[in-house]
């Protein structure tokens, strides 16, 4: 038996990432080890992030968390995609849908390749018609494949997230993580005491006068980065001059109608606008950059900008975009809005959140702390960072609109040499190819291309081996299926009603 094994790890702040990772250390690591968790009310959490990707399902998975249970007690709805409006141009709008294929492949051509042939010619509809997730997103219908699914068809394999409430988010995860063990102090974090030999956190001390040692230490507590940059100044990558907003302007308003399938993002003057869909309210939030717009200006807009009356006043927030130098430094790990953050046009946090825990997960460390652990979370961990950041800047870099300073910034700024290269790619005919393990895939790339108005000049060469009658064919065919299967799908306020309404509040 390794004596050198970790034995009491504490996570420092009890937000989304503080019970994530407690609820999922609390799981997985098994008996043998203590694990306390530090978070203060006074100072509350960030309390926005109420929008996810699919891979949260897989996290549910492994938690053994129930769907429709977790659904009702957040508060939950479902999500197919984002709906993006006004990206491009004006009036222009396009559904980014998860999932793993557009339309169907055929022989070893990905569907696009077919579909640019077609389209050129006249002869197909807008990309979105081909995938279940964006033609039955825009439709207000939604199923998971689990329930009802009839078999072999595409309705038998759905890509689903959630949105939630992120306040009940929390609290349901620290009923899952005490129920497993986990302790919660509750209290302020004055100070961390470093050791003196070679600069480790020891413990954190509380203004109660409580001191929590450990051997590991996760930094949980947002912005400030407590431990990873107050206490081991580890420094901050600053990717502004790409991402240009740093604030936000976040509002709750009453729902009105049936909530849609999706998150809504609609792009304004210096930014953008959310919507987030709940059974209870609507989240709404404008992300703008403060270089172009005020405060009061953007809180004006936002209210403008609702669904239905608001329900509080617009509560401001500021970041810079950008992440930690290091998201491991010493013996503490950062995960959450410690590391670093980019904005949530494509609800990437929470998945960030979940990749940090399960890259824990897999390069685990003794009290040793082994560099080579640390430097290949760090390498994934930044890596992985950069591959997202290029696909939020895609969205803004690929636009035609001129219509004020914050545009024309973005459509001419300088961008990485990574992302030109795929836009080139993609643009010479079609292209893409999945770098290693980075989030998005081919369906994300290609639809927010096709979508942000990057059109393919040719297509694969293969494609005309294909007949045009049978090409034709073959488009309409999928069409067909697709528009076939959106029909079967109820209305997803009827589905949530029948598997998972929430306890009106
Ligand atoms: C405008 C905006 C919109 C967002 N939208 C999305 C989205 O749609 N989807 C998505 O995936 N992500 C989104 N995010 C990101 C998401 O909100 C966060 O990733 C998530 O909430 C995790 O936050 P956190 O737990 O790291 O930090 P926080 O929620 O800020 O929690 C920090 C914790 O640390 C504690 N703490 C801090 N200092 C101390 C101290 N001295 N002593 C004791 N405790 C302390 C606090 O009490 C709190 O419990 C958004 C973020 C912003 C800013």
């Amino acid at each position: 038996m390794n004596d050198n094994r970790i034995r009491d790890i504490v996570i420092v702040g009890g937000g989304t990432a503080g019970w994530m990772t407690g609820a999922a250390l609390a799981k997985t690591l098994g008996p043998g080890y203590t694990i306390r968790l530090v978070e203060s009310e006074e100072i509350g959490i960030v309390g926005v992030g109420e929008a996810t990707v699919p891979h949260l399902s897989f996290f549910n998975k492994l938690l053994e968390i129930d769907e429709a249970e977790f659904v009702r007690q957040t508060q939950g709805t479902f999500k197919l995609g984002i709906q993006f409006r006004d990206w491009g141009r004006i009036g222009d709008s396009y559904i980014h849908g998860f999932g793993t294929m557009i339309g169907v492949d055929f022989g070893m051509l990905p569907f696009h390749q077919y579909w640019i042939k077609a389209f050129k010619a006249g002869k197909a509809e807008e990309i979105g018609a081909y995938t279940l997730n964006t033609a039955a997103a825009p439709l207000g219908k939604f199923m998971t494949s689990a329930i009802d699914a009839p078999p072999n068809t595409p309705l038998a394999n759905i890509a689903h997230a959630y949105h939630f409430d992120a306040g009940l988010y929390a609290q349901y995860l620290r009923r899952y993580a005490e129920a497993r063990g986990v302790r919660r102090a509750e209290g302020k974090i004055q100070q961390a005491m470093l050791k003196a030999d070679n600069g480790f956190v020891e413990a954190v001390m509380l203004e109660s006068g409580e001191r929590i040692a450990g051997d590991l230490f996760i930094d949980c507590s947002g912005f400030r980065g407590l431990l990873i940059e107050q206490a081991l100044h580890t420094g901050y990558e600053d990717w502004t001059h790409w991402l240009p907003c740093d604030r936000a302007m976040a509002v709750p308003c009453e729902k009105v109608g049936p909530p849609t399938p999706y998150t809504r993002s609609t792009a304004r003057s210096a930014g953008w606008q959310w919507r987030i869909p709940l059974q209870h309210r609507t989240g709404n939030g404008y992300v703008y950059s403060s270089k172009y717009l005020s405060d009061d200006e953007a809180a004006a807009t936002l209210l403008k900008n609702l669904d239905g009356r608001a329900l509080a006043d617009p509560r401001p927030l500021r970041f810079t975009t950008g992440v930690r130098k290091k998201f491991w430094n010493k013996n503490v790990v950062a995960i959450g809005l410690a590391s670093g953050f980019m904005e949530p046009l494509e609800s990437t946090s929470i998945y960030m959140i979940q990749s940090g825990i399960a890259r824990l997960g897999l390069l685990f460390p003794d009290r040793d702390f082994s560099p080579a652990l640390i430097d290949r979370y760090n390498a994934q961990a930044t890596w992985e960072s950069e591959r997202i950041r290029d696909f939020l800047i895609l969205h803004y870099h690929a636009t035609e609109r001129n219509d004020s300073p914050f545009w024309d910034y973005c459509r001419t700024m300088q961008i990485p040499d990574t992302l030109r290269g795929y836009i080139d790619l993609f643009r010479d005919s079609g292209r893409f190819f999945r770098n290693g393990d980075e989030m998005f895939g081919l369906v994300s790339w290609v639809e927010v291309m096709l979508g942000q108005r990057i059109m393919p000049q040719a297509y694969h060469p293969a494609v005309d081996q294909l007949p045009e009658a049978d090409l034709y064919k073959y488009i309409d065919h999928v069409r067909n299926v697709i528009s076939g299967c959106v029909d079967l799908m109820p209305p997803h306020q009827a589905f949530i009603d029948r598997h998972c309404a929430a306890e009106k509040i």
